[in-house]
């Protein structure tokens, strides 16, 4: 495995890292246990937020100053970056606390702003920029570091030279430009975390996703919540992903069917005004054909798919995506391949 250092932070962590967004969707036990073996396996980088619910509190728990003690370890072996949503100071102030209290640590290796539209910067009048530097100042957090989803965002925020790392959406679709945000980083001397390696779950083949991912400067953080996704991505710490001609030529014809304006599951749009499950909904036509397609074939999909019908037009969603999805023509697009599937007028798999 090789070893990846995350530019001026000077943190150095295996290429293969524990993204903590789906833990919160297990319980503490299952949570601490896979935290746990994803250490003993070689994992060294744990990403979470303060907006994964209880996701931080499961990383406390799991890496209890008890628990280091006992397995002869001290804070300084585990690297954690969060992140926080504040749009204020006060809120900024208020989160870091609770993320450190959640957490229960001294100091967090990465604070990010997360999912921002806008590169705050000193004197911007935010207020935000100034937040965080103090925080550093006092030792709260050890790097600055930023997530955004929107392309323009990004190459703003490694343009200004203000951050130590850029958490971006970053996987085997990635356009040129993606790629091209990522030697900028390169040269900038700024970390590159890479988030969604799996596309919000529409990419299945996690050999090809790290032989990708494994050809350029970026951290991967898998999303993880079952052991056996855990298992798949230690078993790179005993043999590496490399790419293949086969994987070459299976990248090429997924992107062929996935490249455009495509429902990433990011969940941000939520919640949608009548309840609509858009982050499942609007990618139907994807996952069923890329699963089993009687998982999503159930009277509780099918409910859920109906509900489409439901959309008001209201723009609520479509405020809060950062890719810009024209949302309910997409629900609705959704909506009519699923009714000819169901119908048995299309067959998938
Ligand atoms: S536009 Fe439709 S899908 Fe979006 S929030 Fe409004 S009702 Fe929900
Ligand atoms: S519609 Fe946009 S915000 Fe909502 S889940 Fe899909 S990509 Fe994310």
């Amino acid at each position: 495995m090789n070893m990846l250092t995350l530019g001026k932070t000077g943190i150095t962590v295996p290429h293969n890292a524990f993204g903590a967004l789906p833990i919160q969707r297990v319980s503490l036990d299952t949570a601490v246990d896979l935290l746990r073996k994803a250490y003993a396996g070689g994992m060294r980088f744990f990403d979470t937020a303060r907006a994964y619910s209880d996701s931080e509190q499961k990383i406390g728990h799991a890496f209890s100053h008890d628990y280091m003690k006992q397995i002869g370890i001290t804070r300084e072996d585990i690297v954690i970056a969060s992140k926080t949503m504040a749009s204020t100071p006060e809120q900024f102030r208020h989160d870091l606390d609770r993320s450190l209290r959640d957490l229960d640590t001294e100091y967090i290796d990465i604070y990010q702003f997360h999912c921002v539209k806008q590169c705050y910067r000193p004197g911007d009048g935010t207020g935000m920029y100034e937040a965080i530097s103090e925080a550093k100042a006092q030792g709260k957090i050890r790097h600055i570091g930023i997530t955004a989803h929107l392309i323009g965002v990004a190459e703003e925020i490694v343009g200004s030279g203000l951050y130590e790392t850029l958490q971006f959406p970053f996987s085997y679709l990635a356009s040129e430009r993606d790629i091209r945000l990522v030697e900028s980083c390169r040269k900038a001397d700024m970390g590159f975390i890479a988030m969604k390696g799996l596309c919000g779950g529409l990419l299945t083949n996690s050999e090809a996703c790290m032989a990708f991912l494994s050809q350029y400067p970026v951290l991967p953080i898998w999303g993880i919540q079952r052991e056996e996704e855990l298992r798949q991505w230690l078993s790179f710490f005993e043999r590496d992903a490399v790419m293949t001609d086969g994987i070459k030529a299976y990248i090429g014809q997924d992107r062929k069917a996935l490249m455009g304006d495509f429902c990433r599951g990011c969940g941000y749009c939520a919640p949608c005004t009548v309840g609509i499950k858009i982050n499942d909904c609007a990618r139907m036509s994807q996952l069923i054909r890329r699963a089993p397609s009687e998982n999503f074939l159930s009277d509780e999909w099918k409910e859920a798919m109906w509900q489409i019908e439901e959309c008001i037009d209201c723009g609520a969603c479509m405020s809060r995506c950062p890719y810009g999805l024209d949302i309910p023509t997409l629900l609705r697009k959704n909506l009519a391949d699923y009714k000819e599937i169901v119908s048995g007028r299309i067959s998938v798999k």
